[in-house]
């Protein structure tokens, strides 16, 4: 059996990384990864400016005159820089450019006008409230490796970069695939020992959020001539994840299946929840995943190897945060399996706390109407008591 580490390292040897890229108006980049690094077309700030509403004025010019100057001209925004006339100082507003001849900025709060002439306090320093040319980043920069997912965030700077279109990788074709002879869809009346399917709706909607183009394969019964049938056209796929069938059971097809269409790499891992899971190729293109069928198995199996797996695909280096939290329950277990536990992480005067929620079988879903976050336990550990120290992973930055 792998190791977490193993298993994830193993993953990203295996992977085939993403071709094919397309050049995107940067409106519609969010969500995509960048396939080029994004060069700035222009220095930020593109010239000097005022960071405040003042007056511009020259350091040694206030010296010589007492801190008294009267005002001539104004620079406002869109303006090109006007010249400061030796003696004077200029109205300035935020964002307009510093005049030639200016070196600093008084705000306008600490100014007096007396008639024409602006009397400036004695302290005032040079450089004051001026935004210099190019502090920011300069024209030319690569603002962004290859591999960087867009956020709204980098909208902002790209588009203050000047950048109105990005080269991206095509997104990922993925195939979701649901076994269980006792799966229905919700919406359908459910006959004795039939469940609602899960982990298929969440695993499309896990995909879509990471970028991928879904296409939802149903649910399949656990036959494997069904199963290959459906799987016949995997090598269509850049991914194909199916949920359930992937243990040992007779009815666990799964691995069968696609040890026929492809090559299995392993389908053991030293975790809980999750144990029974492989991860294998078809082709040259196809990566697929089986995870298993308990339903918080199959998010966290989804959150531990194909999160990892699609950043890989993008060129991407993938890491998650693991933070100290002092835990606020007694949690006992044995050894032996990493484990992670849905916790709730809640924040007091500054501190991270954790609570291991009470209700934690692979089965239960009822729990993460609480869950923000996953408590990591080390393999060797037999647990914790309230008031240790314990490590976690953040779900969510929404703690409401
Ligand atoms: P399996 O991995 O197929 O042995 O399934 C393990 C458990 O997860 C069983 O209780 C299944 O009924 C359940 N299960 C499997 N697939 C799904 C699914 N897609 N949605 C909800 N529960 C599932
Ligand atoms: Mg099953």
């Amino acid at each position: 059996m792998l190791s977490l580490e193993q298993a994830q390292a193993a993953i990203r040897d295996r992977i085939t990384r993403a071709q094919r890229t397309q050049i995107i108006a940067l409106s519609d980049a969010v969500g995509c990864t960048l396939a080029c690094a994004p060069v700035a077309a222009v220095d930020n700030p593109a010239f000097d400016n005022s960071a405040m509403d003042g007056y511009a004025y020259n350091a040694v010019d206030l010296a010589r005159l007492q801190g008294r100057l009267p005002v001539q001209g104004e620079s406002s925004c869109g303006a090109a820089p006007g010249v400061l006339t030796p003696g004077t100082t200029m109205r300035i507003f935020t964002g307009a450019p510093l005049p030639q001849g200016a070196d600093a900025i008084a705000i306008q709060e600490v100014v007096q006008l007396q008639g024409g002439v602006a009397v400036f306090p004695t302290a005032v320093k040079i450089e004051d409230f001026v935004r210099r040319r190019g502090e920011d980043f300069r024209s030319g920069e690569a603002l962004y490796p290859v591999g960087h997912r867009i956020t709204p965030m980098d909208i902002a700077l790209l588009a203050a970069a000047g950048v109105n279109q990005v080269e991206v990788f095509t997104k990922p074709a993925a195939l979701v695939v649901a076994t269980g002879d006792e799966l229905v869809s919700p919406g359908t009346p459910l006959q004795a020992g039939q469940i609602y399917e899960s982990n298929r709706a969440a695993t499309i909607a896990q995909l879509r959020q990471l970028g991928a183009e879904v296409v939802d394969g149903g649910i399949v019964k656990d036959n494997p001539e069904i199963l290959r049938s459906v799987l016949a056209g995997a090598v269509d796929y850049d991914f194909v994840i199916t949920s359930g069938g992937a243990s040992v059971g007779d009815h666990d097809v799964v691995k069968q299946v696609f040890a026929q269409l492809g090559s299995i790499e392993f389908w053991r891992v030293k975790i809980k929840p999750g144990k029974p899971l492989a991860f294998g190729r078809v082709g040259d293109k196809t990566h697929f995943f089986a995870l298993p069928g308990n339903p918080v198995s199959s998010l966290i199996t989804f959150k531990l190897f194909v999160e990892p797996a699609l950043k890989a695909w993008h060129h991407g280096v993938w890491t998650w945060m693991e933070l100290a939290a002092t835990v606020e329950n007694d949690f006992r277990r044995s050894p032996g399996r990493m484990e992670f536990l849905r916790g709730r992480l809640r924040t007091e005067n500054g501190r991270l706390y954790a609570q291991a929620l009470p209700g934690q079988g692979s089965h239960m879903l009822g729990t993460l109407r609480l869950t923000n976050g996953l408590i990591k336990i080390g393999e060797e550990s037999l647990g914790f008591k309230a008031g240790d120290t314990v490590t976690v992973v953040p779900l969510t930055l929404d703690v409401s």
